[in-house]
């Protein structure tokens, strides 16, 4: 079957920074892909060349079957795109900004605008440029899936929701994929890669350092845990925590009657919950640490990029 993308080889070179490096990549029609890495690693840079909003240095790009250079507005219309920094202004409401790019985008079945702006709670009365980031960012996901587009690509899409519109947001991405459209997805957010995501890559200074299915790249086995404990011998905690499996970055300290612990786990969770289970425990909260932490720690990444200024 024709990937719905596919890159070879595409590189893309900012005077001497190269933003993307030897990429390739290969995407099946009718999935979700997460593309996911640290700030500065490509990722913005790879849509953009997807789009055509900006060209290769070198390499081939296939989306939707055809060269996005030459596909013009036929292609583009096959596309749904949030564009990473969405600046959306003006007095006109966001109805008829909808009605505006449901002109110029494929049709746009009746009923389809109003279902969407329900599902993310988008009051489409208001002008746009009243409405917070998070409602702009709702106006540009909408305007995406509206006309049921083949091929989504979306950049840091949930950027600004709130949790709930997030998760039906993630429904959006579910549904799109059972419906047969092919959703690229990037983000910094791993748990949204985790729920939605077929296929993973990660992205590390513009070059792919890990690719699978997201089980298989181990990505959520990193927790940053914090714990308060009503406690007061700090040192005896600290031996016995440090002598646990999986646990590094321990850090152990004494308040008034409360020892306060925060440490990674790396891997099983289990040795530390059963520990734990002999305290009296205040406090408890696990995190997922952020998505460059686990990136760079599972893949190792030798000097971190540089996120100078831009200079085009
Ligand atoms: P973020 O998550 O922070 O948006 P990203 O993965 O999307 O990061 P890109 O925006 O693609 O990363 O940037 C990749 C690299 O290319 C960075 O080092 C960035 O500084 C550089 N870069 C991107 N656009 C330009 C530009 N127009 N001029 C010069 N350098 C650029």
């Amino acid at each position: 079957m024709t990937p719905a993308i596919e890159l070879t080889r595409l590189r893309k070179q900012y005077g001497r920074r190269t933003a993307v490096d030897s990429l390739d990549l290969r995407i099946e029609p009718g999935s979700v892909f997460g593309l996911i890495g640290p700030n500065g690693a490509g990722k913005t840079t790879t849509l953009r060349m997807i789009l055509d909003i900006i060209r290769p240095t070198a390499g081939a790009i296939r989306v939707l079957g055809e060269d996005p250079r030459r596909g013009g507005p036929a292609l583009r219309r096959r596309i749904g795109f949030i564009p990473g920094e969405l600046r959306l202004d003006g007095r006109m409401t966001g109805r008829r900004l909808l009605d505006f790019y449901s002109e110029v985008s494929s049709p746009v079945t009746s009923g389809t605008i109003d279902r969407l702006a329900d599902r993310l709670d988008l009051d489409l009365s208001r002008p746009v440029h009243a409405l917070s980031k998070g409602n702009k960012q709702k106006l540009g996901i909408v305007q995406a899936f509206m006309h049921e587009p083949p091929l989504l690509v979306l950049d840091e899409p949930t950027s600004g929701l709130d949790p709930l519109v997030q998760r039906e947001f993630l429904r959006l991405v579910t549904d799109a994929r059972d419906r047969g459209q092919t959703v690229l997805l990037s983000s910094h957010v791993l748990s949204e890669i985790q729920q939605t995501a077929d296929v993973v890559a990660v992205l590390s200074q513009g070059k792919i350092v890990a690719e699978g299915d997201v089980a298989s790249l181990r990505l959520g086995a990193i927790r940053r845990v914090r714990v308060g404990l009503a406690a007061t011998n700090a040192t005896v905690i600290r031996e016995q925590l440090g002598a646990l499996p999986h646990i590094s970055e321990l850090d152990v300290r004494s308040e008034t009657d409360i020892v306060r612990v925060s440490a990674t786990v790396d891997g099983d969770i289990d040795p530390l919950v059963k520990w734990l289970a002999q305290c009296r425990v205040i406090d408890l909260a696990v995190e997922e640490p952020d998505l460059e932490e686990s990136v760079l720690r599972l893949y190792g990444e030798p000097s971190r990029p540089e996120t100078g200024e831009r200079d085009a």
